[in-house]
């Protein structure tokens, strides 16, 4: 199996919304197509993937650095001796040909995007859902299992109302979503509150309730937030500092008893082993939030889960950051704790294709081969026109 072509585009996000330090109105996503040299049904077999949501996308590394670089490469290095088949880590070995170690920043993230594109196409080529593929791959028995799911919204819109929020919050359970995440700290401290607590009312219990600061607050509020948020009992109060600041995200550790969730913004194995060792996060109640799509890939992300194992967490405290199918399957595949989802927001990337079956509160993939983004709605058309 050889590449004979990578195609990537920018789709930009639908909609106008904000968490407390970005607005997503001018986000895009790299979309990749990894063209190899397998020809199925009169076409050649094409791996298809993303980078995440929320990073913008990283055309210009694809361009410039990545794609001449695999298309240069001496195509034996890119397989797997054994099957003869694309390795993804030999092909991430490839795209990052020249680069220094460390400043782990938006190449990881286009990476990332080449690195799944990967698996897609190995899924594809086996002729099963990426999930199958990846459990495989990682000495794992493949089951079909639903995994926990939460409906990740609350966002700040251009007019801030109450009632919307309420309703928004509702409208999630009703759907079937166990538990909401809500944005912070995008308000003073009483306005938010107050926002928290009509969340948690409109939800029944603190526990359905999940909050998010996006790494906004400085020591002072971060501290100020915990103290408050404290008696809600929050499902987790996410982000709460400078992601690379492991030791103030230990000082919110020690202050705050109930789980906080992080490691979104970590994009290499070495960002969580120092998360891990000085951020003072918890195995029995912490959540680490890394993302395939934004750190390199599946090979990179893999690396840090293990990582977490060693250092005493069970697997099921990784729950990835972006709700998409990709991390859908990863989620399955690899046994972790649940995913997030956007519903309507973060079109055509965010969420999961029509028959994704959403049931007591466990998504459960549908069984298209590879990551089935092909049969979500607004991406498959996307992906039909990069591939034409
Ligand atoms: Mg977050």
């Amino acid at each position: 199996m050889r590449i004979t072509e990578i195609r990537e585009v920018d789709v930009p996000l639908q909609g106008d919304i904000a968490n407390a330090v970005v607005s997503f109105a001018e986000h895009k996503v790299s979309l990749v197509a990894v063209v190899s040299d397998v020809v199925r049904d009169g076409a050649p077999l094409t791996g298809v993937a993303f980078n995440s949501i929320g990073r913008h996308a990283q055309g210009g590394i694809l361009r410039d650095r990545m794609i001449p670089r695999l298309l240069e490469a001496d195509p034996d290095t890119l397989v797997d001796p054994d099957s003869g088949r694309l390795d993804p880590a030999r092909v991430l070995a490839g795209a990052l040909r020249d680069e220094k170690p460390g400043g782990h920043g938006d190449r990881a993230a286009a990476a990332g995007a080449v690195e799944l594109a990967c698996w897609d196409l190995l899924a594809k080529a086996n002729g099963e859902p990426a999930y199958v593929t990846i459990a495989r791959a990682h000495g794992r028995t493949p089951v079909h299992v639903g995994v926990p799911v939460y409906a990740a919204g609350g966002y700040y819109q251009a007019v801030d109302d109450l009632a919307g929020l309420t309703d928004e919050v509702r409208d999630y359970l009703d759907a079937g979503y166990p538990a909401v995440k809500i944005k912070i700290g995008g308000l003073p401290l009483a306005d938010d509150l107050r926002r928290v607590e009509a969340a948690v009312a409109a939800a029944g219990a603190g526990e359905r309730v999940a909050v998010d600061a996006n790494g906004r607050f400085d020591r002072e509020r971060a501290l100020a937030y915990a103290e408050a948020l404290a008696p809600l009992g929050l499902r987790w109060y996410e982000e709460a500092v400078d992601p690379l600041d492991f030791a103030l995200t230990a000082e919110l550790t020690s202050a705050y008893d109930g789980p906080i969730a992080t490691g979104e913004n970590l994009f290499s194995r070495q960002d969580v082993a120092n998360l891990l060792r000085f951020g003072g996060v918890r195995p029995d109640r912490d959540l680490l939030q890394m993302d395939a799509g934004l750190s390199y890939g599946l090979t990179e992300y893999a690396a840090m889960v293990a990582l977490m194992e060693q250092a005493g967490f069970d697997r099921r405290a990784a729950v990835p950051h972006g709700g998409h199918l990709v991390n859908l399957h990863i989620v399955v595949g690899l046994g972790l704790g649940g995913c997030e989802a956007y519903p309507g927001v973060f079109q055509p990337f965010g969420g999961y294709s029509d028959d994704c079956v959403l049931a007591d509160g466990l998504i459960r993939p549908a069984d298209h081969p590879g990551f089935g983004l092909e049969a979500k709605v607004g991406l498959g058309d996307e992906i039909a026109k990069l591939v034409a």
